[in-house]
């Protein structure tokens, strides 16, 4: 972005927040759903504080962040001053950071693994708070990606369900950068009904329309609200 002016700044977000509102109004149109079961989740990591300002001066309520740390310094005071804000983890989470995931955020997108499961389980009932769970799923099979494969999770739903009762919401998913995202977003579509989970959590900037066409309820879009991040993570 390059408006320097604060209130430039405010405006190109605010347009951009109004924008990315009508694809997804018409993406869910053409696909014949309600998009109000649709949730816009503004991906603020690294993001500068002027445009974090300019979302929420525009009405924007639901933001994500891939590191614990950075969301606790950007969010912990604004929350006091915003008490309807939600703050969803979409990135990944080390179990000894599972306390501070859980006092902070109201729901994990990131959950793939038992250990986490047990930690986040454990959390949860020392603070008396259930923080809803997407299962984040590896559906390209990467080797290096976060995520369970798909052939562990009912292993891993059935842990957390039967076994730990987490508030398991949903799916998620990541598709590799080199294959067409409307094929993990079909196959994450299809583990969410074999399971009976309602909540799809997939689409970012460049795919979000397609991501609604196979129902995404949560979108998780950064740059094209935000602008372009200055800084890789
Ligand atoms: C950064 C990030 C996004 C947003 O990506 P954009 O392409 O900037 O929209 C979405 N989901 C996750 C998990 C991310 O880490």
């Amino acid at each position: 972005m390059a408006e320097t002016h604060p209130d430039a700044v405010t405006a190109a977000i605010a347009q951009r927040i109004e924008d990315i509102r009508s694809r997804i109004e018409q993406a869910a149109a053409e696909a014949g759903r309600d998009p109000a079961s649709i949730t816009l989740i503004g991906v603020s990591k690294v993001q500068p504080d002027d445009r974090i300002e300019a979302a929420l001066s525009a009405g924007l309520r639901v933001y994500g962040e891939n590191r614990v740390q950075e969301a606790q310094d950007r969010w912990t005071k604004r929350r006091a001053i915003h008490p309807d804000l939600s703050l969803h983890l979409v990135g990944a989470l080390q179990t000894n950071k599972a306390r501070d995931a859980v006092a902070l955020f109201d729901a994990i997108h990131s959950l793939d693994r038992p250990k986490l499961a047990r930690s986040l389980a454990r959390e949860m009932a020392a603070q008396e708070k259930r923080v809803e769970c997407f299962i984040q799923i590896n559906t390209g099979e990467e080797p290096q990606k976060a995520g369970v494969l798909p052939a562990d999770l009912p292993d891993l739903i059935a842990l957390c369900r039967d076994e730990l009762s987490l508030p398991v919401v949903g799916l998620m998913c990541l598709p590799p950068v080199e294959d067409p995202p409307a094929l993990h977003f079909a196959l994450l579509q299809k583990l969410a009904a074999e399971h009976a989970l309602g909540q799809l959590s997939m689409g970012m900037s460049d795919d979000f329309e397609d991501a609604i066409r196979f129902g995404a309820t949560h979108v998780r879009v950064g740059s094209a609200l935000f602008g372009a991040r200055e800084t890789k993570t």
